[in-house]
């Protein structure tokens, strides 16, 4: 393209024009103007590949839509279409979209300091860790804030390898912990990992689930001198297509950890704050791990935010040279602003258990559904409002998700695992949104069967 800066500048204001206008004073034209340049604005310059995709996972016409505003589980384009939001952002949504609470706080926060001088000490994330070290298992109490889900796997690591003096990790198959290098060493699933070999050494992958597998490793390890620091997983797989480990498998993992002097890091960025029908995913089992990883709803579904927390006497080794591991943005006020607001709503709206309730639920009815439609749906599986529907092929799979989008219901299948498609809205959505959402899913039922 060539440069142009004057047509910059005029674009940039077209847009910011736009962005400071009163949402019903926007015509008409100025909408299709915004959903035709969003297109051709993925093709030039952003990545045609995902227009691709788009159009292999709607039925035809509805690839270019253009995503515009949203309020708790609904969400509207650019034309004023509205749609159930089932996915919720993968996990960022769990307080829905643009929870009044938590805007407020960021707004409130927003015209006081929207960032820190980095030289004086910041209020908001010292009340932020010292409130995550009370909501935590055990004696963890130290934290670190950062931006995305990987920036905290990343410093869970490097934290792992500090106190242990040790290199290796083991990660489980089929798990997800972000796309940075680091955290991609962790990745349990071959396309994303292996265009980037070599990648971290001595990371081993172990089945999720089979803690003598985890077992084998260590013992192998241990025998040839390749130490491990930590093991890293999910409480239950998130991109894997919510996938339950057995019951024993934290509590072992624990056992081991401690009898072979390793780390365990739970990478709670998922799982965490309520999306399993507690409030983190380890106090299914009452793990305390040694390494806690969260970011998606941590910033309340309004500012990105994530952090690593841990026990003081892991935390030590961070305090002699405090510089060893730094973000410039990470636990911003505004960020920290509304973690502590999003905090106050799981606590008003009792958010676990309205997911634990609402998980049982929508696991009954999709039980009936896979029973009355028999050959579509293959098993239903998570905990609370982490779930996830296992089809009996990837076809049928697309088939359901390109129908419920066709009816203005938003789900996503999951990177490590084609056949699933995601159930996981904001623990909050209201019953007849769910139920509304519930009826669309049997009508395509009912469409896939030809009936
Ligand atoms: C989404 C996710 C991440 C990565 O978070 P990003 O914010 O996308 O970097 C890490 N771990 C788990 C379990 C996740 O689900």
């Amino acid at each position: 393209m060539s440069r142009d800066i004057t047509q910059a500048f005029k674009e940039a204001n077209k847009y910011v024009d736009l962005i400071e206008k009163n949402d019903a004073d926007i015509t008409r034209e100025e909408r299709e103007m915004v959903a035709k340049e969003t297109v051709e604005n993925f093709r030039n310059h952003v990545n045609k590949g995902f227009l691709e995709y788009r159009k292999s996972v709607t039925e035809k016409n509805s690839f270019a839509v253009t995503e515009w505003t949203g309020q708790g589980s609904i969400l509207k384009d650019i034309l004023g279409r509205e749609y159930i939001d089932l996915l919720g952002g993968f996990g960022l949504y769990s307080y829905g979209i643009r929870h009044p609470k938590i805007v407020a706080a960021v707004k409130a926060q927003l015209d006081r300091s929207p960032q820190y001088s980095q030289e004086m000490l910041d209020p908001l994330r010292a009340k932020l860790a010292q409130v995550i070290g009370m909501i935590t298992p055990g004696d963890i109490q130290y934290g670190f804030f950062a931006n995305s889900g990987t920036e905290a796997v990343e410093g869970a690591m490097k934290l792992a390898k500090f106190y242990t003096g040790k290199k290796g990790f083991i990660a489980m198959l089929k798990g997800f912990h972000g796309k940075t290098l680091g955290s991609l060493s962790l990745m349990g699933k071959d396309v994303y990992r292996q265009p980037l070999l070599p990648l971290l050494e001595g990371v081993q992958h172990a089945p999720f689930g089979d803690a003598g597998a985890v077992e084998r490793i260590l013992k192998s390890s241990a025998a040839v001198g390749n130490e491990i620091a930590g093991i890293v997983a999910e409480p239950i797989q998130g991109e894997a297509g919510a996938i339950v480990p057995p019951d024993d498998f934290w509590p072992r993992l624990r056992e081991l950890c401690d009898k072979y002097g390793v780390l365990l890091i739970a990478d709670e960025v998922q799982t965490g704050f309520g999306r399993t029908g507690k409030i983190f995913g380890v106090d299914h089992w009452d793990v305390t791990p040694d390494i806690m990883c969260f970011g998606k709803a941590l910033g309340g579904g309004v500012v990105p935010m994530s952090g690593f927390f841990s026990t003081p006497k892991i935390w030590e080794v961070m305090e002699p040279n405090p510089f060893m591991h730094t973000t410039t943005t990470g636990g911003n006020p505004i960020a920290c602003a509304a973690a502590l607001a999003a905090i106050t709503v799981l606590q008003t709206e009792d958010l676990p258990d309205q997911a634990a309730k609402k998980g049982e639920y929508v696991k009954g009815r999709l039980g009936k559904l896979k029973e009355k439609y028999p050959g579509i749906l293959e098993k239903v599986t998570g905990k609370g409002l982490l779930i996830g529907m296992e089809f009996v092929s990837d076809e049928i799979g697309y088939q359901l998700s390109a129908g419920l989008f066709a009816r203005g219901v938003i789900t996503s299948g999951t990177l490590t695992n084609a056949k699933c498609i995601r159930f996981e809205p904001a623990l909050n959505i209201p019953m007849e949104t769910l139920d509304k959402a519930l009826g669309v899913m049997e009508e395509v039922f009912k469409e896939i069967k030809g009936e």
